[in-house]
């Protein structure tokens, strides 16, 4: 189920980690998120050879080999330089799927924060992996050495594999071929800036990063700078997907669970949440009967297939699940909801059209297996 709130790496523990690149391709991570000792979260490796995220991102977005740590980085620009760098941050877009049945997270990456001693750059992963298909496109017009060097890269890439050390020495390599060969690229830098300049390929001017409403409200600073970045660009409109603000003033800012309204307040936030039904990224479904408005309690019990809506005839009822009677006591349950409660019409939108789609939530009830409880 795709989400527009964040999840707290606590509400994770012990879950897997796939990553959905751009190409379409969900490859394991072999990443599962360890509560830890003192209480911080790690991602940690499930392999013998460690291989920590951040070398896996950098090696298949083509930047050099990160440091694991800040300690030791370079200053000034630019920052992605081998091994002067950490990959600090990923950003989880809303396509990113959360299935509680088996605890596996599937990430939609939509940027990458990159720092060093005194400066941060984002890098928006559809952006950069598109200007990366355009150099797999040309690779006639490389020499011999760099060729062969972005073919292995491209082939690792399509088989789907897990990425490891070996995507990294290719990328690594490939910095040791530029050398010389793409005029005015510095060495131990980017290698797709030296790709595009032996290929005399500008980046398009248009914004690197994803448009705002991808990026998600708990990324802020992200999302102003992606904000300012469309607006210059002036591409918005299409890309620019309302589904949060359409959810929210369906309902208005009501949680269709229980019934509270938690916003329209000036100056404070909304506490709902637009909760999609079906993912977009797998059915392209951003339309109001696709969400459900859901305070943050709720929004967790629907994702985690604990409390789920299901239509009795036209009358819209939620239902627990054999997941939540088997593994919660009845009195957290009796917090959570109240099994075969009939959702008042007038917590849904007032346009029944727009209510919860019986189809969406057929489908997805389907591809979760989901049975209710009795
Ligand atoms: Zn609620």
């Amino acid at each position: 189920m795709g989400s527009d709130s964040a999840y707290t790496a606590i509400s994770l523990e012990a879950w897997t980690f796939q990553l959905r690149w751009p190409d379409g391709i969900v490859r394991d991570t072999d990443l599962w998120l360890d509560p830890g000792e003192s209480g911080k979260p790690r991602l940690r490796s499930l392999r013998p050879q460690a291989f920590q995220i951040g070398r896996m991102l950098a090696s298949m977005l083509m930047l050099p080999d990160p440091r694991r740590n800040f300690n030791g980085t370079f200053s000034g620009l630019p920052v992605a330089r081998h091994k002067g760098y950490v990959l600090t941050r990923l950003g989880f877009g809303p396509d990113t799927e959360f299935t509680g049945i088996n605890d596996v997270v599937t990430i939609d990456p939509v940027f990458v924060d990159i720092d060093n001693q005194n400066e941060k750059v984002t890098i928006g992963i559809r952006n950069r992996w598109a200007r990366i298909e355009a150099v797999y496109e040309h690779l006639d017009a490389l020499p011999t050495n760099v060729r062969s060097l972005v073919v292995e890269h491209r082939a690792f890439m399509a088989s789907g594999d897990p990425v490891d050390t070996h995507l990294s020495s290719i990328v690594r390599k490939l910095q040791g071929a530029l050398i010389g060969a793409a005029s005015g690229w510095q060495p131990d830098t980017d290698p797709l800036l030296g790709l595009e300049a032996i290929l005399g390929i500008v980046p398009s001017p248009g914004p690197s990063l994803p448009p705002p409403d991808e990026i998600g409200e708990d990324e802020p600073t992200v999302s102003a700078r992606s904000a300012h970045e469309y607006r210059l660009a002036k591409i918005r409109g299409v890309s620019g997907r309302r589904f949060s603000t359409d959810i929210r003033a369906a309902y208005g800012n009501r949680c269709a669970f229980c019934g509270a309204v938690y916003g329209g307040v000036a100056s404070v936030r909304s506490g709902v949440d637009a909760a999609h039904i079906l993912a977009w990224s797998k059915y392209d479904l951003d339309v109001v009967p696709n969400g459900i408005s859901l305070c943050k309690l709720h929004h967790w019990a629907f994702d985690a297939a604990l409390l789920v809506p299901v239509y009795e005839g036209s009358a819209c009822t939620l239902k627990f699940t054999e997941l939540a009677i088997a593994n919660f006591a009845a009195a957290t349950l009796a917090k959570i909801g109240q099994h075969k409660f009939v959702v008042p019409e007038e917590w849904l939108p007032e346009e029944p059209a727009l209510w919860p789609s019986k189809k969406y939530l057929d489908v997805l009830y389907a591809d979760l297996a989901i049975e209710f409880a009795a």
